[in-house]
């Protein structure tokens, strides 16, 4: 169930991070962390999201196809036999790699056309960009370009929720050097951007003219040392049903190699969702899920389509009663971190990973 007020909530404290004049790219790469990607993008776009982010060209040509109409802007990079789609679909590429640069450029010189694209700096992630440290190298070829229009400067940071450490005050000086550069040069540079979720949070200088927050609008804090810093709603919850509920002998081994033996006679409620629909196999005998308000332990392996957990001391369950895998119910909550820790990952993980098998169910309810 994704819950639309609870997302256009979150779009809002983002907009209260930030001063009035800095612009927000919605980060939707993933399927929107697994929340649906253009619906989650025209809620936002209503919102009044300045931009989407996305990993692939592939993944903004499907916002495309779902009616999205604000730049979308292509983060993890793109490869020379994408310049149709790009252009097609009005995507902006973020380019860090002088080779493809060359490549684009002769491209469009030919077409007589231009392409506005983001360059990417490296300041410390170790992951894509030019590295800042190299800029003399680089930046020559930077102005020679025509074709190819130089619209924005961006950097990611490597520890961004650790705000004092020295780390992330080096790639913010860094990226301000580069900034400078490229200004020297006489680049106009209208975006300029480096803010993750937890520098939305945490870290206003890294605020620059646009900022770029993913898992804060689906309501999780990037880090438990931002949790303060806003108040976020989480926008998922996943729910299902008992499809069996039987009464077992003590001694029973239950699933596959037999990792959970009963100790007791049991009850042992066997649900439709197992790591096929992204209910990691790592929850085996660690997770729990919420009925009637209380846990309940997952019970020996999690299989493909199936997971048994525990309701012996639940009082009145019932065969297809609702289940919460994740979100609250009664007083009780099952989040995102705390699946994390069960499956020895992160909150970003865990949404991505449910599946396309699990239907989307959107509800509206904030709106009149
Ligand atoms: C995924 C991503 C983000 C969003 O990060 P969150 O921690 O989810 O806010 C921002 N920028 C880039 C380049 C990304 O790849």
């Amino acid at each position: 169930m994704i819950d639309l007020e609870a997302l256009r909530w979150n779009f809002e404290q983002v907009r209260k991070k930030i001063d009035p004049g800095v612009k927000v790219l919605s980060v939707v790469k993933a399927n929107a962390y697994g929340h649906g990607a253009h619906e989650i993008a025209r809620v936002l776009e209503d919102e009044g999201s300045d931009a989407f982010g996305v990993a692939t060209a592939e993944e903004g040509m499907e916002l495309r196809r779902g009616g999205v109409q604000t730049p979308i802007l292509v983060l993890a990079g793109v490869y020379p036999g994408q310049l149709d789609d790009l252009v097609q679909n009005h995507l902006t590429p973020v380019l860090f790699e002088l080779e493809i640069m060359h490549r684009l450029e002769a491209e469009m010189g030919r077409r007589g056309s231009s392409l506005p694209f983001h360059l990417k700096v490296d300041t410390g992630m170790g992951r894509i960009g030019l590295r800042a440290a190299e800029i003399d190298s680089w930046l020559p070829q930077l102005d020679r370009l025509k074709a190819l229009r130089l619209e924005g400067i961006m950097s990611h940071f490597s520890q961004a929720e650790n705000v004092k450490g020295e780390f992330t005050q080096s790639q913010l000086n860094s990226f301000n050097r580069v900034i400078e550069r490229l200004r020297s040069q006489g680049h106009e540079l209208p975006f300029i951007h480096l803010a993750n979720s937890a520098a939305v949070l945490t870290l206003p200088p890294a605020h620059f003219t646009l900022v770029r927050p993913g898992l804060m609008l689906y309501g999780i804090y990037p880090a438990p040392e931002t949790a303060n810093e806003a108040q976020l709603k989480p926008v998922l919850s996943w729910k299902t049903r008992i499809l069996q509920l039987k009464r077992v002998p003590k001694g029973l081994g239950i699933s596959y190699g037999r990792t959970f033996v009963t100790s007791r006679e049991s009850l042992i409620a066997t649900l439709p969702v197992g790591y096929a629909d992204g209910y990691h196999r790592l929850l085996s005998n660690q997770g729990a899920v919420l009925v009637r308000g209380h846990r309940a332990p997952v019970v020996g392996n999690v299989c493909m389509d199936l997971t048994m957990v525990d309701v012996t001391d639940i009082p009145g369950v019932q065969q297809g009663e609702e289940v919460v895998l994740l979100g609250a119910q009664g007083g009780e909550t099952v989040s995102a971190d705390e699946m994390a820790r069960w499956a020895k990952t992160i909150s970003y993980e865990i949404l991505t990973s449910i599946s396309s098998r699990v239907p989307r169910i959107y509800n509206d309810s904030g709106e009149a």
